[in-house]
């Protein structure tokens, strides 16, 4: 038995222009082939009632592993939902409402699409000069000045990505429908999985005054529970490292509720993880999870070490 959780954090399956990666054929067959390790070599268990077995200090079986996937991705539905089922494997899925209605942007897929198809060879932004003359340098372009923007308030950032598509004058036809709507998010507690929050509109919650934050926290709560008529209680912070959320988010994330909140940083789950800042580690079809079970093996085996030495 365990007294050790190791939750892997996905985001969509399929490259986008935000998220990019190889093809969507060899993306779909990674995670069909992750699948299966995971069934194989771990014990996939429900993340809510692992938490809280872990919180109340009873085992979980051995080699515990959590799947959870942020954002509302369409594939989330279309791709990996029919390879879990078949697995037999639970996932919770942390989801939007903006992205659920379409009613809130999501700026790293505007800012990931205007980089991709931009027709300048380069732009200057904040004094610094991108290159944008191949898809490589576009890459990497786009993800140095996505880097930045998380430093801006919400609407400071979509300011600033208009801007950006306006500098980068990109064409080309825009992406289809990238996110579930809330019919396909239901077809996913259909098959037995959970439903939890990723806030309303996705903002980066340290850089939010407080009402702002009270609101996201507290409506996207609301908004699920109510839609779906279950219990949201756990819940994702965006972007999720340390410097993304605020002692002032932690206590806000308790007032309104939640009895557990994942980060996007740290190792292991243990029964001293502070409930809410879980730790998590953030993975894509492309992660090699034999190697990543191995250093978390490792890193569990230090920490048992350094308690035996107490
Ligand atoms: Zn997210």
């Amino acid at each position: 038995m365990s007294r050790r959780l190791l939750v892997l954090g996905y985001h969509n399956i399929e490259p986008t222009c935000g998220f990019p990666g190889s093809t969507p054929e060899r993306a779909r067959r990674n995670f069909a082939r992750q699948a299966r390790f995971l069934r194989r070599w771990t014990n996939v268990v429900p993340l809510r009632a692992a938490l809280a077995d872990l919180a109340e200090g009873r085992p979980l079986p051995p080699r515990a592993v959590a799947l959870t996937f942020d954002d509302g991705y369409l594939d989330n539905v279309t791709v990996a939902a029919p390879v879990l089922h078949a697995a037999g494997l639970p996932a919770s899925f942390f989801l939007v409402p903006g992205f659920l209605s379409g009613s809130a942007p999501v700026w790293w897929e505007q800012l990931g699409w205007a980089f991709t198809h931009a027709t300048t060879t380069e732009i200057r932004w904040n004094g610094d000069r991108h290159d944008t003359s191949s898809p490589p340098a576009r890459r990497h372009s786009a993800w140095a000045v996505g880097d930045t923007l998380k430093l801006l308030d919400s609407g400071d950032r979509l300011a600033a990505v208009a801007e950006l598509r306006q500098r980068l004058a990109p064409e080309g036809p825009p992406p289809g429908r990238q996110f579930m709507d809330w019919d396909e998010a239901g077809e996913l507690l259909r098959l037995g999985h959970e439903i939890e929050s990723h806030t309303c509109a996705h903002p980066i919650l340290s850089r939010e005054g407080r009402e702002g934050q009270a609101h996201e926290l507290a409506g996207s709560r609301r908004e699920l529970a109510d839609h779906f008529r279950r219990p949201v209680d756990v819940l994702a912070y965006p972007n999720g490292r340390a410097q993304d959320y605020s002692d002032e988010t932690v206590r806000l994330a308790r007032e309104a509720g939640y009895a557990f909140a994942l980060t996007t940083h740290g190792w292991l789950a243990g029964r001293r993880s502070a409930p809410l800042e879980i730790p998590r580690v953030l993975v894509d079809a492309e992660t090699d999870l034999r190697q990543l079970l191995q250093r978390a093996a490792h890193v569990a085996g230090r920490a048992v070490t350094k308690v035996a030495r107490r």
